[in-house]
């Protein structure tokens, strides 16, 4: 069969995009090396020059991504006759790009750079705001960053609501029409199931937890379970810092974080099994997208999805912990020998309405979501201003969980999102729960054995479905497509309502 040659002009101009494309990660990937650098490594004094530097390189990449040739390569690579002769991975490239470029375009260079250094510095006003309870040192950086997102969601445009604008930054094509159904559905069946809950469910023995563990011996236990449940140690590493995260400067080196209290065993173990999710799917998207955009996941829900899946649906399931429990008493004699695993299984699910998000149950973690939600909504639509949130926040825990937080650091304080300029961030987390329930369904139709799997610590046949179905793809489809394409059908709140409400009945005898 004749070899189909493609046009010459065209074929330039898939050359230079992805050699552009190539540079834009590679710088995107030392930027996320100096991220990671200044939350873990970097000395408190030399913090504000770097966060000048990491956001000059920032805006070398921006104008990168929105110079005029990459304007002219999207354009000539966009033409209906180029499409014929793209393949699939191109196309998401070209689609990806193409989604920044146009928001971004209109956004100029300095107003961008004054951004990147505003929100690289607010993050120490905010460490220093949330260890001294002192919410005046932080306001004055959040209502700028509240400022620039008007003004940007002015810049992007959008159709009904301007939280919708930043709303796609993390979720591409979500709006607030879409998920103000979704999360009205969870929160009224949240609400009613921990009324319940908190009527007649028996209660758990939480007070396994309100022992001290020694942090070294966290650390060795931490270490233990990586490797087990999927995460590969010698592409990734495992560090410490205030607020968990997880960090990918390329698919083999993928960096995680955790934070290890004494008298919190939980906040560990689930914080690294949780950015563990995130990290294995970064290890696991196809070499054929190393170096670039298409290298990381398909959207932030969708990454939530992968690490709530493994630290809720895998980590907190019964099967999981008959599987860890036996050598957990070993690392733990002394607070744990007297313990079942059934206890402990029950335990690890104990729902109790708290301050903080993070430290959050799987059921209340929704309405902590909802709460900021609603905050950003208002915020971005002009409702409310940034002065008001301590007051506001501390209602709106009574109205949603029936607790105040006695200090802003308990409260209003205590996430490091809205620091970088992160609004529109937070319903992803719940997304990700909503994704997570909707996959678990279908794997469990598909490895009819799923949770024997990991009760005999068979997590790599379960790593190897979700990297077949999902990682391996990284960000080549949507979110939307990818879901409908894993589980035949868009998302819907049903499936993490029915987990719920199947869990929590069993936990709690209800
Ligand atoms: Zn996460």
């Amino acid at each position: 069969m004749e070899q189909k040659v493609m046009d010459p002009v065209l074929q330039k101009a898939l050359e230079q995009f992805t050699a552009l494309d190539e540079k834009i990660t590679h710088f995107s990937s030392i930027i996320g090396l100096t991220d990671w650098d200044q939350k873990v490594m970097a000395p408190k004094k030399g913090r504000a020059i770097f966060a000048k530097a990491t956001g000059t390189l920032r805006t070398e990449v921006f104008k990168l991504m929105i110079s005029s040739e990459m304007g002219v390569l999207l354009e000539t690579l966009s033409k209906p006759e180029s499409a014929k002769e793209l393949d699939v991975n191109t196309k998401a490239k070209v689609r990806e790009y193409k989604a920044y470029y146009q928001k971004s375009k209109s956004i100029p260079a300095d107003l961008f750079q004054e951004y990147s250094i505003l929100t690289a510095q607010a993050n120490d006003a905010w460490e220093e705001a949330r260890a001294n309870n002192d919410f005046a040192r932080f306001l004055p950086y959040l209502e700028k960053i509240v400022d620039y997102k008007r003004k940007f969601a002015e810049i992007f445009g959008y159709e009904e609501h301007p939280y919708d604008a930043l709303l796609d930054e993390f979720e591409p094509g979500l709006t607030v029409k879409r998920l103000d159904p979704l999360f009205a559905k969870l929160r009224e069946s949240s609400v009613r199931l921990l009324e319940r809950i908190r009527g007649n469910g028996k209660r758990t023995k939480a007070e396994i937890f309100q022992q001290s563990f020694e942090i070294e011996k966290q650390k060795a236990f931490n270490r233990y379970i990586l490797p087990i449940i999927g995460f590969d140690l010698d592409a990734g590493r495992l560090d410490e810092t205030v607020h968990p995260f997880a960090q990918t400067v390329n698919t083999g080196d993928v960096r995680l974080t955790t934070r290890y209290l004494e008298k919190n065993v939980r906040s560990a173990l689930f914080g690294t099994i949780h950015e563990a999710g995130h990290g294995i799917y970064e290890q696991h998207v196809t070499p054929e997208f190393e170096e670039s955009i298409l290298q990381s996941g398909a959207s932030f829900g969708i990454h939530e999805s992968q690490s709530r899946f493994l630290e809720n649906m895998v980590g907190r399931s019964k099967e999981f912990w008959k599987f860890f429990f036996p050598k957990l008493q070993e690392y733990f004699p002394a607070q744990l020998k007297n313990v079942s695993v059934d206890d402990f299984y029950r335990a690890v699910n104990t729902v109790e309405p708290s301050f903080i998000r993070v430290e959050a149950d799987e059921l209340t973690y929704n309405l902590h979501i909802m709460l900021r939600y609603e905050i950003e909504k208002a915020l971005i639509a002009g409702e409310i201003e940034a002065k008001d949130l301590p007051v506001i926040w501390n209602q709106k825990m009574q109205d949603y969980l029936g607790v105040t937080p006695s200090t802003d650091t308990l409260g209003v304080l205590q996430d490091v999102h809205w620091s970088f300029g992160g609004i529109g961030y937070f319903p992803s987390y719940s997304l990700g729960n909503l994704y997570a329930a909707q996959i678990l369904r279908t794997i469990q139709k598909e490895l009819p054995d799923f949770y024997s799997h990991i009760e005999n610590g068979r997590f790599d046949v379960i790593q190897e479905w979700l990297k077949e179905n999902i990682h391996q793809y990284g960000k080549l489809y949507t979110p939307n497509e990818l879901i409908v394409k894993v589980t035949g059908e868009e998302l819907n709140a049903d499936y993490l309502v029915e987990y719920l409400e199947k869990k929590y009945a069993e936990v709690y005898g209800i």
